[in-house]
């Protein structure tokens, strides 16, 4: 038997719905354009991340830090709310691992929930052929968060590929092939750190999926028991995990709703009233009262992400449109030249963060000796959110004591049109081999 057995009811068929609206939005984020720039992407070797029309630079990491807050955060407000909704309904694990299970059942002859006896060697073949090709196409969208698919999708038709990127292709197809078709919930059960951490974020009034134990038990065949569980063992046999819900909460349970609808069924034919295993709190479960969703705990997390989301906001609407990176040059700390003036030499790394190319001019402000800045170019012009390096000097007069040069100098960045807007970064000059002061 491959994965599950399969189920059908109310709950099986909105995770359908769900499932099919996720794969969309997963595999569809890499090719959205906004104002053509892509929606998501992490472009590693330009430095720059993409999110939501924001172009964050590496100087910039507490958007990216903000924003895995609020993710975060989102996560700890839905799992105190509706307990492990992610793991059964959202997560890409989950999904696709359906998704493999589907092809598998459709593909090797299953008759309605009942495997097929003995199964053809090319059934088999096929099923293994379907999944590589979806593995292809998942691993090529992963990808696609870090490699605009625009540019990589021509570069594997022309056979023109570049082979990191065909490795890093590679790599992520055959780990989605493993996993989703091998390791499956195995990795919910044993690596998913998630799964370890959710119990300390829910309380007894989240929603997580429970056996109404006062009605089952005791349990037995119609008839022959006082309970409602038959013991049919059905809401184990559908169980991705492989657990028995009437054990208790486990931390194997990824609240995806099959055993659920595994009983409902059941109790449909027996003509008794659904809802033996349910998806309820567990006070709610047990009777002590209905589910309470506006708790102490829910609105604590829901204020907190509201804070965050507000901070975001704040911060963003601050946002320099241009950024000064400033370092100096270890392999020449300090030098004195032919003509006996001290030298500084420093790497400027200079964004412009707007949406159209600017052209920025380079300003040095120090006190006591005359120091003159010397630029390769200056005005610099630089393109719509990009970043440029460029090298520079910094020069003192030759007669300049080294204690006397020992100051403060300051880099202005400005854009040529807008003179009045400055980003200014202080650094030491350094005098002769003196650590560096940032
Ligand atoms: S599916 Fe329902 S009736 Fe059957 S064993 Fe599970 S809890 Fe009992
Ligand atoms: S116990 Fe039920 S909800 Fe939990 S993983 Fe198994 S089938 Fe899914």
């Amino acid at each position: 038997m491959i994965h599950a057995r399969p189920v059908s009811g109310r709950y099986r068929r909105l995770r359908l719905g769900a499932n099919a609206i996720l794969i969309g939005i997963l595999l569809g984020i890499p090719w959205v354009r906004i104002g053509g720039e892509p929606l998501v992407l992490l472009d590693i070797p330009a430095r720059q991340f993409h999110i939501a029309g924001l172009v964050i630079f590496p100087q910039e990491l507490i958007y990216l830090w903000m924003i895995l807050a609020l993710l975060a955060l989102s996560l700890f407000f839905f799992t105190a709310l509706a307990g492990r909704l992610w793991c059964g309904w959202a997560c890409p694990q989950t999904v696709f691992t359906d998704v493999f299970a589907i092809i598998g059942r459709f593909v090797q002859g299953w008759k309605g929930h009942r495997a097929p006896r003995k199964i053809a060697a090319w059934r088999v073949a096929l099923t293994h052929v379907l999944w590589i090709a979806v593995s292809v196409v998942v691993g090529f969208h992963l990808v696609g968060y870090f490699v605009s698919p625009y540019e990589l999708l021509p570069q594997l038709l022309a056979g023109e590929t570049p082979p990191t990127r065909l490795g890093f292709l590679t790599v992520m197809a055959t780990l989605s092939y493993l996993d989703f078709g091998f390791v499956k919930q195995t990795f919910c059960r044993t690596l998913c750190p998630y799964a370890r951490f959710q119990g300390v974020l829910m309380d007894a009034d989240s929603l997580v999926i429970g056996y109404d134990t006062k009605r089952g038990e005791p349990r037995g065949k119609k008839g022959r028991a006082e309970g409602d569980c038959v013991d049919c063992g059905l809401c184990v046999q559908v169980c991705p995990t492989g657990i028995d819900i009437r054990d208790g909460l486990q931390l194997e349970c990824i609240a995806c709703t099959q055993c659920v609808d595994a009983c409902d069924g059941v109790m449909e034919r027996l003509g008794r009233k659904r809802g033996l295993v349910d998806y309820r709190s567990l006070v709610s479960l047990e009777g002590r009262r209905p589910v309470e969703y506006l708790r102490p705990r829910v609105l604590a997390y829901g204020v907190l992400l509201l804070l965050t989301a507000g901070a975001f906001v704040v911060t963003l609407s601050q946002r320099e449109p241009m950024g000064l990176h400033v370092a100096h040059n270890r392999d020449a700390l300090s030098t004195r030249a032919a003509d006996g003036r001290l030298g500084n030499a420093f790497t400027l790394r200079i964004e412009n963060r707007a949406r159209s190319e600017r052209r920025f001019s380079i300003a040095l402000e120090a006190e006591g000796p005359p120091f003159e800045l010397v630029a390769g170019v200056n005005p610099v012009t630089i393109d719509a959110t990009s970043a440029v390096e460029s090298r520079v000097f910094v020069l003192a007069p030759p007669d300049t004591a080294p204690a006397e040069a020992l100051r403060e100098i300051a880099f202005v960045l400005s854009p040529v049109d807008a003179p009045d807007h400055r980003v200014v970064r202080r650094m030491r000059f350094l005098p002769g081999g003196a650590s560096i002061v940032p």
